[in-house]
């Protein structure tokens, strides 16, 4: 039975027998809390077979004891659209997330759509900026989160790394999730230092070539964040020292001195970015690749420290510091996977899953933290390892993607560990509840296969509806070669497609009376859209305008493509390039993904209880959380 409410004798014979008694009835539940646990990505299909092969056994006993059920998720299904609806209640056209960018109509430039930082009006003087103000953090989703919703009636809510919720809200306890920045403000830049001049990073790093003595040592600089007062003279740095043998690297960074052996994680290094008149302080994490005579060493992107936070990671503000005495440093940029690197073959498989399990296990501390204190009606924890991992290894999955064949021992056994790793997790907060306590447990989606990466841009051009200007450099990415004057459409981000529309883009040629019937012809030309061997490469795409009603509706697409699954949009499409080839094998270890039509990714729901109907979808569940969430004390 677990933690379930015990019957009570009077009240088991006032059900059996309908003995009516002079007290008023018990409450229908008695004060407990909600635990909310999130696994970002948990697949429907996968955990029902690993759940029948005996391998999640926590999961089995809570559909035995409670509920189970598939959880529609989000149109389209990105992990930031679909949290927000679980935040909110609201779909898009009223919260405003459409997908992990949004386009500036103006300059046709794809703009992260998560946070934004405004920076302050500043003084110019002597080539010092001085600034004036604070500058404004902006939080881009509208709608106000069921948390909030909860603390404003007087119910206490801890809630911890849940995408979205940057900078963190005013509740009882918050620690941010996706949208934070590193210090650089991107979300997530590493370096890469090595010795060979091949090495190259499309994105997401900084490849430093390293000029090293007879000896193995480097002198180098680690890049930091721009001098905030002195844009002008650039980056500031901190010295960098190696020293590399085989086998190990000695480093010296920031005053302090360390051997690391090859393949193994270095532990939280704080840095600090001097600028005269102040410093920026971080922390890095290290890892030594290959030793002398060719090394190479990653560095972590520099996230903010929790023990002197930079940037706003907890509220209250000063609860990030109060966490990290207790459980040591952890995590703090939003997006913390190092899946860029490791797509850019610049991190090892078993770098890529320690680093996950030291994430893993700093979400397990969040969660114990607030689990202890048992001061909130409401407990929310997003564990987004789930779908890391599935991104990475689906390829070791999935005996017909291009890298099958080639998979590692290690990236074959990958996605059923991280599944039992969410089951231990799952087991070690069932048991610390206490009885009256309520456990929901879902994910924002599921996953699919990711064999083909579809160019939509390449296809627009060579159905006429994107052109390029004469002999341009066809992978340039932000649209940089595209001839406006003679383009209607063209696709950006993971599933949005827009029309080139006058009095909107800024150099629109699709009058608005001619909207619809272009629109009709991209969706019929998009559902007769074959790959080599005649399967549909396109399953559904939908109307932006029928989807996404709201007051945020000018940022939506005006088409969102629903990918067949086994494709999706290439990496490429998604920030304005255009490809020679129409569609690709895809060989990059970002083998799984779940960014294609949402009938086909549903993400899954348990609970402890048995609800009255099964829950629509995941926007519905915010409301169903704040009513099952018992009043606060005083109430
Ligand atoms: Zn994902």
């Amino acid at each position: 039975m677990g933690w379930r409410p015990a019957l009570t004798a009077a009240a088991l014979a006032a059900a059996l027998f309908g003995i009516g008694c002079s007290q008023p009835p018990p409450p229908a539940k008695a004060q407990g809390r909600v635990v909310v646990l999130g696994f970002d990505g948990m697949d429907p299909v996968l955990t029902e077979r690993w759940m029948a092969e005996g391998l999640l056994p926590e999961f089995a006993r809570l559909r035995e004891e409670g509920h189970y059920q598939h959880l529609p998720t989000s149109n389209p299904p990105q992990s930031p659209v679909a949290w927000s609806h679980f935040a909110t209640g609201l779909k898009s056209g009223h919260h405003g997330i459409f997908d992990f960018l949004r386009r500036d109509a103006a300059t046709y430039r794809p703009d992260f759509s998560i946070a934004k930082y405004t920076a302050p009006d500043d003084l110019n003087l002597f080539g010092w900026h001085l600034p004036i103000g604070e500058g404004t953090l902006e939080n881009l989703r509208r709608g106000e989160p069921f948390w909030l919703t909860a603390q404003q009636s007087g119910k206490r809510a801890s809630v911890f790394r849940v995408p979205v919720t940057y900078p963190p809200e005013p509740v009882q306890r918050m620690v941010s999730g996706m949208g934070v920045p590193d210090l650089l403000g991107t979300q997530g830049t590493y370096s890469y230092y090595t010795t060979s001049r091949v090495d190259q990073a499309e994105s997401g790093g900084r490849v430093v070539l390293m000029r090293m003595q007879n000896d193995g040592g480097v002198q180098t600089r680690l890049d930091g964040p721009q001098h905030p007062l002195k844009p002008a003279e650039g980056v500031l740095q901190s010295d960098l020292h190696l020293k590399f043998s085989a086998t190990q690297v000695e480093v010296t960074l920031a005053g302090r001195t360390e051997s690391l052996q090859l393949h193994q994680w270095s532990d939280w290094w704080p840095v600090s970015f001097d600028y005269g008149l102040g410093s920026i302080p971080g922390m890095v994490r290290l890892r030594m690749l290959a030793g002398f005579p060719r090394p190479k060493l990653y560095v972590s992107p520099i996230h903010a420290d929790p023990m002197e936070p930079v940037l706003p990671l907890s509220y209250p503000a000063d609860y990030a510091a109060e966490l990290a005495a207790r459980m040591g440093r952890y995590h703090t940029l939003g997006m913390p996977e190092e899946t860029w690197s490791m797509n850019q073959e610049h991190l090892d498989e078993q770098g890529f899953l320690d680093m996950v399990k030291t994430t893993l296990a700093e979400g397990e501390a969040m969660l114990q933290d607030a689990l202890d204190a048992d001061d909130s009606e409401l407990v929310v924890k997003v564990f987004v390892q789930t779908d890391r991992v599935s991104h990475m290894f689906w390829r070791g999955l999935d005996t017909t993607h291009p890298l099958h064949s080639e998979s590692s021992a290690l990236a074959r056994g990958a996605i059923p560990w991280i599944y039992q790793e969410a089951d231990r997790v799952l087991g070690q907060v069932r048991k610390q509840l206490k009885p009256n306590d309520e456990l929901v447990v879902l994910s924002d989606h599921g996953f699919a296969p990711f064999r083909r990466a579809a160019h939509l841009n390449r296809w627009l051009i060579e159905n006429g509806w994107l052109a390029l200007q004469p002999g341009a450099n066809e992978s340039q990415p932000l649209f940089a070669q595209v001839d406006w004057s003679r383009s209607r459409a063209y696709a950006l981000g993971l599933n949005g497609l827009f029309l080139n529309l006058q009095q909107r883009e800024a150099q629109g040629i699709v009058a608005v009376d001619q909207r619809d019937a272009l629109l009709s012809e991209l969706r019929s030309a998009l559902a007769e859209w074959r790959d080599t061997d005649g399967t549909a490469v396109v399953r559904r795409s939908f109307l932006g305008s029928e989807l996404y009603p709201g007051p945020e509706s000018a940022h939506a697409p005006d088409l969102v493509i629903g990918y067949s699954s086994g494709y999706r949009a290439s990496w490429q499409t998604s920030l304005g390039a255009a490809p020679a080839a129409l569609i690709e094998d895809n060989q990059q270890a970002w083998s799984g993904d779940h960014c294609i039509d949402p009938e086909l990714v549903p993400g899954v729901l348990f609970t402890s209880f048995k609800p009255e109907t099964e829950i629509e979808g995941i926007a519905a569940m915010a409301r169903f959380l704040l009513e099952r969430t018992p009043a606060g004390p005083g109430h």
